[in-house]
């Protein structure tokens, strides 16, 4: 392995994934180890435009320069443990990482434009944790609790191997060099705020042209409202669509579903989505989770109504996802109606999410829970064998 006392990371005991690596980075290592400068844009063009699963298939790169990246750093692509296509043509993968770890992304296809014709918008719901933290109430990812924050790379990959998987096996014609998921939302596992090196340093590769040359204004990171972080991703420059999901209109009823609540209450929060729409000049989107008799009642509605006009933001309204194990209901159809009817009587913009995926399971964090459920059940019979 090769020494050196900088931050790239080349001499740490575990290598890391050259996906993790930014463009500057990648400089540093090739200028240090004595390469010209326009190897760097080879190799980056190996990485995310030819996309390549090994270093030894960059072809055009020194037989020097590949020996010193295979003893520096790694290149290992995601594995598919589990693909499930819905009837509406939502597609959910499950990735097992290196450390034997499961996350999930779904693939969002293409659906009908304002036109009429078909839009060729494909959105991917990507993970930035396994598990995670914050233990909302409502949410499959908080049942399992928290293991570890994917590396860059991870997050990063999500998207390769989505579009590699859709190359080898069939589903949409792609473009040569990629380029099938043109919109990414960060609303898989896990709370990416709470990630937040590795998650701009994905955001980063996402959208530059030298990585997937995804525009910020079609990447939408979701929080369930870490208020110091929104406040952080205000001062960057990128123009990242900001989420945040609510479900409490009050700090009684979001208390009571969303822990991260007690440490950032409401008012602050909403401080918080304040800075960032000022910086970004962008409308943020509310997500409110329709629970029955928890979050549904005419306060609630006032209350959302009041938050939503101080951000003159627009409501997105989702009827709760049963999850095994938890709980919660779904309103029926009436009270969504009526919930949303109401919002909209008080002038608010306000939309009832279209479910994608039911049929697979696609709410957050149900194929993962459902995989580590069957391992365990496999385990406590082999151990009963
Ligand atoms: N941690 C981040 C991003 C991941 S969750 C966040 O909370 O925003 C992505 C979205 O799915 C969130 O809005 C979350 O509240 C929602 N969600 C979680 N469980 C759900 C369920 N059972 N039904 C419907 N939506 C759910
Ligand atoms: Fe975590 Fe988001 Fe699920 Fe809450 S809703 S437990 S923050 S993933």
């Amino acid at each position: 392995m090769i020494k050196t006392t900088d931050s790239v990371g080349v001499s740490s005991e575990k290598p890391r994934e050259l996906r993790s690596l930014n463009a500057d980075e990648v400089g540093r290592v090739l200028a240090e180890w004595g390469h010209k400068s326009y190897r760097v844009t080879q190799l980056l063009g190996w990485l995310y435009k030819k996309r390549v699963c090994s270093i030894d298939e960059m072809s055009d790169l020194p037989q020097e320069l590949r020996d010193q990246l295979a003893g520096a750093f790694l290149l290992k692509p995601l594995e598919l443990a589990k693909e499930q296509r819905s009837q509406d043509g939502t597609v959910k993968f499950l990735w097992r990482l290196a450390d034997g770890e499961l996350i999930e992304t779904v693939l969002i296809p293409a659906s009908v434009g304002r036109d009429g014709n078909r839009s060729d918008r494909h959105t991917l719901c990507v993970s930035s944790q396994v598990g995670c933290a914050y233990g909302c109430k409502f949410c499959a990812s908080g049942l399992m609790g928290y293991k570890r924050n994917l590396d860059a790379y991870e997050i990063v990959d999500q998207v390769l191997a989505v579009e590699r998987w859709q190359l080898t096996k069939g589903g949409e014609p792609v473009k040569p060099q990629g380029g099938l998921v043109n919109n990414i939302v960060m609303m898989g596992m896990g709370e990416p705020l709470a990630n937040y090196g590795n998650l701009t340093r994905a955001l980063e590769i996402f959208n530059s042209s030298w990585g997937l040359n995804i525009g910020a204004r079609k990447i939408t990171v979701s929080t369930s409202g870490l208020a110091p972080q929104i406040r952080r991703l205000a001062e960057t420059p990128q123009q990242y669509h900001l989420a945040i999901s609510l479900h409490g209109a009050t700090d009684e009823v979001r208390d009571k579903i969303m822990p991260v609540n007690r440490k950032y209450p409401i008012e602050e929060l909403i401080s918080a989505c304040e800075v960032y729409q000022q910086a970004k000049g962008r409308m943020i989107w509310v997500e409110y989770i329709l629970i029955d008799d928890v979050n549904t009642g005419p306060e609630q509605v006032e209350a959302l109504s009041g938050l939503a006009k101080r951000l003159q933001c627009k409501v997105n309204l989702i009827p709760y996802n049963p999850v095994d194990g938890i709980e919660l209901k779904r309103p029926s159809a009436g009270t969504v109606g009526q919930f949303r009817d109401a919002l909209h009587h008080n002038g608010v913009r306000v939309t009832v999410r279209t479910e994608k995926g039911t049929d697979i399971d696609a709410a957050c964090g149900q194929l993962r829970l459902k995989s580590e459920k069957k391992t365990d059940e496999t385990q406590a019979f082999g151990q009963a064998g």
